[in-house]
């Protein structure tokens, strides 16, 4: 350690949607963080649902009461089988209520989610933000060195990669990952339409995968509708008028005649898994660890979960970098990502069949 690196107890890389609520959540735990990152998401039609223990968890960090007028509950998820097959079930329905509950989930603009959570990082006392890209990690028995073009080094007992996809703390700790593509680009808008959408989301299931609407504040819906990458070009190209009518007639009018909100996105499909969660005083959290398609508003329901793991095995751990806590960590991490990254891809798959794809 040099005089001038400054310590702390965690450094969490990325400030995305995942990377904050941890830092949100060490923080209220009593530990120094420092989050590295710009805190901001384009406004491309992009929403996410955010389920039941999700909205828990961000109570918990004082972010709900930002986001309640932002957010539209999930009171009735409907999957339609729109495959064309001949055999084709009929649509199936699950009520929230069934299961005593007011809403299976709340589904918010990303951009919208992140700048809450933003605000409130910035007003935590014991989080510092430094809002800038790390490019070096060297870990060594006691801490990890982050260094970067425009901050001093600072140490780390415990390092944590919120780096999304190309994490270069999975690549510092070690830890292979294995990645894959789908034939697939997901497009992403925000609509208005004619019809109340009753806080129901609906998920076409059809041979290039889903076709999804769901519900925001009004009667406005977020769209993401999963195509072969050339005819998702081609939907792309068209111009607002052109593609709201074009979703209308795929998702057979359910909603009415729809108007398209704000930019729209595109997003090309694509698979990440590693084998451990965690190495040499690192831990991943979020895409840094698992990527899926976005099939039954899984992948950050499934990073916060991360978030709630890894706050629970710090709670009972002096030095949060120690080896017990990162195998810790890593153990309890295995199965539900592994189940979930093996379910998302198998529906996926099951539903490529025959298209060619897969
Ligand atoms: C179309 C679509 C719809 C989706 N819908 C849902 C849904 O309904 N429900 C759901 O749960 N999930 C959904 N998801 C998945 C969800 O969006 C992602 O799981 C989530 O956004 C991942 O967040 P993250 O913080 O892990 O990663 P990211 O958002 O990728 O954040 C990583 C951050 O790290 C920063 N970074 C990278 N390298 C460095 C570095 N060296 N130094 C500093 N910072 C760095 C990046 O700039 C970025 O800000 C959807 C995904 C898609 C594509």
């Amino acid at each position: 350690m040099t005089a001038h690196d400054q310590q702390v107890d965690i450094a969490i890389v990325g400030a995305g949607a995942v990377g904050i609520a941890a830092a949100l959540a060490l923080a209220a735990d009593g530990r120094s963080v420092v989050l590295f990152g710009r805190p901001a998401a384009p406004r491309d039609g992009r929403t996410v649902a955010l389920l039941d223990g999700s909205w828990r968890l961000l109570a918990e960090l004082g972010v709900v009461p930002a986001l309640a007028d932002k957010a539209a509950p999930l009171a009735v998820m409907r999957l339609v089988d729109d495959t064309g097959s001949l055999f084709r079930q009929p649509p199936v329905e699950f009520y929230a209520s069934e299961l005593g509950l007011d809403a299976f989930g709340w589904n918010i603009e990303n951009a919208d989610l992140l700048a809450a959570l933003a605000a409130a990082a910035e007003a935590h006392p014991a989080i510092r933000i430094v809002p800038h890209m790390v490019s070096g990690i060297a870990a060594d028995a006691a801490a990890v060195v982050l260094t970067g073009a425009d901050f001093e080094p600072i140490r780390a007992r415990l390092v944590v990669g919120a780096d999304g996809r190309k994490s270069r703390v999975r690549e510092a700790a070690g830890i292979a990952a294995q990645d894959w593509s789908y034939p697939q680009v997901a497009l992403t808008a925000i609509l208005g339409h004619r019809r109340d959408h009753r806080e129901a989301s609906t998920e076409f299931h059809t041979r290039s995968g889903p076709c999804t609407l769901v519900p925001l504040p009004g009667r406005r819906s977020s769209l993401v509708w999963m195509l072969e990458p050339r005819e998702a070009e081609r939907v792309a190209a068209l111009d607002d008028a052109a593609f709201a009518r074009r979703v209308e007639a795929q998702t057979h009018s359910l909603l009415g005649a729809m108007t398209v909100e704000g930019p729209r996105g595109r997003v090309p499909m694509g698979g990440l898994s590693v084998t451990r969660f965690g190495a040499s005083r690192m831990a991943l959290i979020g895409e840094a660890a698992h990527v899926f398609p976005p099939i039954g508003a899984q992948g950050l329901n499934l990073g916060l979960r991360d978030v709630a793991s890894l706050r629970q095995v710090l709670r009972s751990t002096e030095d949060p970098g120690s080896e017990t806590a990162v195998s810790a960590y890593d153990g309890a991490r295995q199965a539900d990502v592994r189940l979930r990254t093996g379910a998302v891809d198998a529906l996926n798959r099951t539903l490529l069949t025959g298209t060619g794809g897969g």
